[in-house]
């Protein structure tokens, strides 16, 4: 694809909107990267205050054909938030309204307020937002919106599609448009507001989501357990699902991640049994719910766990969460760069996967900490390599490549809630048909029919290893 003369357009833009874009090397150099951690300079970054202002920046872009990358906090995991193809980021974070219509408790949104501040409005109000990725603190609406990010509690409580009744935005061209509305009920038309979701800024630019809120849980209580090994723990997840159990969190820990978590806390999560493998259960409803509830649990897993501990505070579940999340840093102890994969297989499937990850270590002689949301099927599978080593780099590259054929040998998925940006795009003719992918790049030509909107996503395959990683800090890392 040739793309336009960025420059000449700018023009127009700084004469338009002078105060929103930005120009100077600190800008641009934050906005060229996500966590992928691959750079790609933008041309410009077009930082908007109101979303009529983006209908001006699309038509703008459209007519002299400048690459459109929208951006929230560019805590993307897969590059889709990095400007590949050049031209400008269009940066939403600015749009942060919030309004609450509380006879229905639907919350309209601008797209750049971020996950945990939503949350924290919505509790002063007895409501819950529940979608929560894990970079709540720092990712928006918007990039939720665009990745249907799920998290932890998804076990119970569903996706960010499944909160989305209404969004606004602007098409390629720069027309204003409405997928959906603030109303519980509508099936006025074609359905494209799903369609938006999880398309990753690839077929429009959202600027507000009218999003249905739920009244907060009466009652919360969180537990951790320690199981003989991965088989055990995962078993019992199986049989805890199947008895009628619904947790709020459902998250499962290998030995392998334990072990790094260990090392760097320096002390043993179990004292009793140090590096055994992790199931934290969260459980919430009404008071009787939750008396149901945690009796079937424990009935169940008391005769099989080898050592517990229930959290008495929020300060104590807060710590056994914090153990979870430590995880994905304390894996840096092992190796310097990690693949991040976020697979979903069928939940009684989690065990032939884990069985897969021990063939994968021994093959490719490099670590492969799992750990998850175990209520779903959906296991963040990590290969950890050292990047200076042209040999780990190679045998990295072969596993992930195993890794994606295994996962969808056995009905899974290649991701759950990352999305494809740039990362897994050599993988998406493993998991999808020709004719599907067709399918697919129809829909997008059709919406965005010069291409302008984040161009070299999700479609064109793209070499991560031929690109070097950034070294700074990012706001998520410890
Ligand atoms: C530490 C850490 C933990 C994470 N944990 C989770 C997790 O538990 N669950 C999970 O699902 N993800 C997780 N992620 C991935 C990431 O945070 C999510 O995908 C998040 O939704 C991205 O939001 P963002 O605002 O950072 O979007 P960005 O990274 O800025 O953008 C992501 C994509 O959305 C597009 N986009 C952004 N805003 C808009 C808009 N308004 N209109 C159209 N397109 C738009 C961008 O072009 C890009 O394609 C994690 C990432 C990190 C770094």
């Amino acid at each position: 694809m040739k793309f336009g003369d960025s420059k000449k357009a700018l023009k127009k833009i700084i004469k338009l909107m002078p105060n929103c874009v930005m120009l100077d090397a600190n800008s641009l150099k934050k906005a060229s990267v996500d966590n992928l951690r691959i750079a790609f300079p933008p041309d410009a970054v077009i930082r908007v205050k109101e979303a009529k202002q983006v209908g001006h920046v699309l038509r703008c872009a459209h007519s002299f054909n400048i690459p459109i990358t929208a951006r929230g906090a560019g805590s993307s995991a897969t590059g889709a938030a990095v400007p590949v193809s050049g031209g400008w980021i269009l940066d939403l974070s600015l749009l942060k309204t919030i309004s609450l219509n509380s006879y229905s408790n639907i919350v309209s949104v601008g797209v750049g307020v971020t996950t945990e501040i939503l949350q924290k409005k919505m509790l002063k109000k007895g409501l819950f937002y529940p979608p929560d990725p894990s970079s709540k603190k720092y990712s928006t609406i918007g990039g939720n919106i665009a990745c249907n990010a799920g998290g932890m509690r998804c076990v119970k409580y569903g996706v960010t599609r499944d909160y989305v009744l209404g969004l606004e935005g602007y098409l390629a061209d720069g027309s204003f448009v409405q997928w959906g509305l603030p109303l519980k009920k509508n099936v006025s038309g074609l359905n494209l507001k799903d369609l938006w979701i999880g398309s990753e800024g690839t077929l429009g630019i959202v600027t507000k989501a009218h999003l249905k809120c739920i009244p907060q849980p009466e009652e919360r209580w969180m537990a951790m357990y320690a199981f003989k090994d991965e088989k055990e723990a995962l078993k019992m997840v199986g049989r805890l699902l199947k008895s009628g159990l619904n947790p709020s969190i459902c998250e499962f820990l290998d030995k392998q991640s334990v072990q790094c978590a260990e090392d760097l806390s320096g002390k043993s999560i179990f004292k009793e049994c140090p590096g055994s493998s992790i199931l934290i259960f969260e459980l919430d409803g009404s008071l009787d719910q939750l008396i149901q509830q945690k009796s079937l649990l424990k009935y169940q897993i008391e005769k099989i766990a080898i050592a517990s501990v229930e959290a008495k505070s929020l300060k104590d579940a807060e710590s056994i969460l914090r153990i979870r999340r430590r995880c994905s840093q304390a894996m840096y102890s092992i190796a310097d760069t990690k693949l991040n994969e976020d697979v979903v297989v069928p939940i009684e499937k989690q065990y032939d996967l884990i069985l897969f990850t021990k063939e994968l270590k021994n093959q490719i002689g490099l670590a492969t900490p799992t750990f998850g949301h175990a209520g779903d099927g959906n296991l963040h599978v990590h290969i950890m390599y050292n990047r200076a080593s042209k040999s780990e780099q190679k045998r990295a590259k072969a596993g992930i490549l195993k890794l994606m054929r295994f996962v969808v040998s056995i009905g899974g998925s290649i991701t759950g809630e990352h999305g494809i940006g740039l990362a897994k795009t050599p993988f998406l003719k493993i998991q999808h048909s020709k004719v599907e992918i067709e399918a697919m790049y129809a829909l997008k030509s059709a919406l965005d029919p010069k291409g302008i909107l984040n161009p070299g996503k999700i479609f064109k395959p793209f070499e991560v290893w031929n690109y070097p990683k950034i070294k700074n800090k990012l706001p998520w890392d410890y």
